[in-house]
């Protein structure tokens, strides 16, 4: 039996990581060494054409997380990295030969006393880069903000776990986003060809559903939708295609 509890199981500010932490923290760490290559090479695009091409970009998705630059985010990296270094007396460095130190020394860094801290710091820092470089089609939109003052669309990563606002700087737990957004939907239809429902729940989610996808969703009696209202016109309630939406999501991965 494990005699200390594992700071991120827990909740607790310290106290050495479990194996699934460590294992954990060793993932984040190589997710952050790729992502900060990335980022680097977004950083020199950047400088070259200033801002991220110009209004391409889907107005339904909210600018880039925090709106900070890839340089921005890049130096922000670095320093949470180089105060976990700290924690375990390495100092200064540069951000890729810090993370690779780190990944050396992985047992005393998952043992150091802010353990807990570090592992919190660099997993968020972490999903940060890899929201920075998703491109905007990559990502989804999990729903308007809880704030109800705010109400700004939230964006991000299809495995997300909880989402930080880029207007009011909430974060919220995404399923409690969605949860919010289907129940505010339900009973709302939408009447139209499956291509045309198709079109409303990517607008809606940027999620890549297409017709075909609503017609199995059909089939299956996985969404509510009244009688059939014409050749192939179906009047489909929203919060139900949100509901196989987000079912299907998890990695999104919609086949034609
Ligand atoms: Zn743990
Ligand atoms: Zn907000």
């Amino acid at each position: 039996m494990n005699k200390t509890k594992c700071p991120v199981c827990e909740d607790l500010p310290r106290g050495p990581l479990c194996r699934t932490h460590r294992q954990e923290l060793s993932n984040t760490l190589y997710e952050l060494r790729l992502g900060l290559d990335e980022l680097k090479r977004m950083e020199r695009r950047e400088v070259r054409h200033r801002g991220h091409g110009g209004g391409a970009a889907s107005p339904a998705f909210p600018p880039a997380p925090m709106d900070m630059t890839a340089a921005d985010l890049y130096d922000y990296a670095e320093d949470i990295i180089q105060d976990a270094a700290a924690d375990i007396g390495l100092w200064g460095g540069k951000a890729p030969q810090v993370l690779d130190r780190l990944d050396d020394r992985l047992d005393r860094l998952a043992d150091a006393p802010n353990s807990g801290r570090d592992y919190r710091n660099l997993t968020r820092t972490s999903r940060k880069v890899q929201q920075h470089i998703t491109p905007p089609e990559d990502r989804i939109i999990h729903g308007p903000c809880l704030n109800p003052e705010c109400r700004t669309q939230l964006a991000g990563l299809p495995d997300d776990t909880t989402s930080t606002c880029s207007k009011c700087g909430s974060i919220w737990a995404v399923a409690e986003v969605r949860r919010a957004r289907r129940e505010r939907l339900k009973g709302h239809t939408i009447t139209g060809t499956p291509t045309q429902i198709a079109k409303w729940v990517r607008r809606s989610t940027g999620v890549p559903a297409k017709a075909q996808n609503v017609k199995d969703w059909l089939r299956r009696g996985q969404v509510p939708h009244g009688p059939r209202t014409g050749k192939g016109v179906y009047e489909c309630d929203m919060g139900g295609l949100l509901a196989a939406v987000e079912e299907t999501h998890p990695g999104v991965n919609l086949a034609a």
